[in-house]
């Protein structure tokens, strides 16, 4: 977690919460996010201690009272020894809490960070990062290769990802002594929680590599070629393994996750793999039918023959001008075309002697048959 949530919005209660309120909805997050329902979910398990955090702290008047004057600041003196967290009220409230659910004490707090968020050698993974990449309605049609630039913790050159200075090794963990849990007793029950100095690893860097500060990672501006296929479907994620954030400690990287969007186009919408645009002609093009060029979202013009009579709304199909298919890229949708019959709003002196003289040729229909709507 880069910056830690205040612990009201953790529990999702108000500042003004009562004291059983914030009981419950601790409760309903930590039954959400028990580790026991959540194997080898690393977030799940951030979400449960975060929950835990924020009550023990909420759920003490004292504590609670000190951080909603001083903040984080005020609670500081609710790590124990080494910075491990004092987890004695949850643990005093949990039968309560839990009704009797021991099983979350073995798991979570007397697992020894056996469920963290682990790779295979004891290293942690990098985390996951998101890009949110805007793209043309013709890219996500045809296809595109766009380098995109992003921050990223890539693992330090300088120690290799250890963290450790050249020529120093690692030392016993002086706060756990090298168990990587930290035990108190509380009544009759010995509560272990992970070592916070070491993170559970029992040991820590003797001396720190001054170009990471002993993290083992380093924050740089990575630039990447991302391929989008033909055909992408709007509002999808493009997931690049290994491009996330390195892991601490030489830990494997996260992933990258690109979420496209597609900007819309001027006049075509798509549904599918087909392409539908509309076009007006005038009232003498639909009666006498005529031959128009029609734009292609590839910039071709495609002559289309407006049959004699056409009705306002129909749609005619150009076969093979829509979407390439994702798969296979040969095979394309179709472009279907909705007429419009524009009725001129004005018309110079001869054009309306001529629509006059239509007018008495066609007979004037003052009982139009009225008909149903199709849609609304
Ligand atoms: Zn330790
Ligand atoms: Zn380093």
């Amino acid at each position: 977690m880069a910056t830690k949530r205040d612990y009201y919005e953790v529990l999702g209660v108000e500042k003004s919460a009562s004291k059983e309120d914030i009981k419950k909805a601790y409760r309903k997050l930590a039954i959400k996010y028990h580790p026991d329902r959540n194997a080898g979910n690393p977030e799940a398990e951030e979400k449960f201690k975060e929950a835990t955090e924020a009550y023990e702290v909420l759920g003490d008047d004292k504590k609670r009272q000190a951080y909603d004057q001083f903040g984080f600041a005020g609670v500081e003196g609710n790590m124990g020894a080494g910075g491990a967290h004092d987890y004695s009220n949850v643990f005093h409230d949990f039968q309560d809490i839990f009704g009797g659910d021991f099983s979350i004490f073995d798991t979570f707090f007397g697992g020894g960070g056996s469920r963290s968020s682990r790779g295979y050698g004891g290293q942690y993974r990098g985390a996951d990062l998101r890009y949110n990449l805007d793209i043309s309605f013709k890219d996500a049609v045809y296809g595109t290769k766009v380098e995109i630039s992003y921050n990223r913790n890539v693992s330090c050159t300088e120690c290799n990802g250890t963290g450790a200075s050249a020529g120093s090794g690692r030392k016993r963990c002086p706060t756990c002594g090298g168990t990587g849990q930290v035990r108190r007793s509380s009544g009759f029950f010995s509560l272990a929680s992970t070592c916070s100095t070491c993170h559970g690893e029992g040991s820590i860097i003797e001396k720190p590599c001054s170009h990471c500060g002993g993290s083992g990672v380093n924050r740089k501006v990575q630039k990447i070629k991302v391929t989008i296929p033909a055909g992408i479907e709007p509002e999808k994620q493009i997931s690049i393994p290994g491009q996330g954030d390195a892991g601490p400690a030489g830990g494997v990287p996260g992933d990258l996750y690109v979420f496209v969007n597609v900007r819309p186009h001027d006049y075509f919408v798509r549904s599918g793999n087909d392409l539908y645009c509309i076009v007006p002609i005038n009232i003498a093009q639909a009666a006498l039918g005529c031959s128009i060029n029609v734009d292609t979202l590839d910039d071709k013009k495609v002559k289309l023959k407006i049959p004699a009579g056409i009705q306002n709304g129909k749609r005619l199909r150009l076969k093979g001008e829509g979407v390439p298919f994702i798969h296979n890229p040969n095979k394309k949708g179709d472009l279907y075309i909705e007429i419009r019959i524009d009725t001129p709003e004005r018309l110079n002196s001869k054009a309306k002697a001529l629509m006059e003289e239509l007018s008495q040729q066609l007979g004037e229909n003052e009982n139009p048959k009225p008909v149903r709507l199709s849609t609304l």
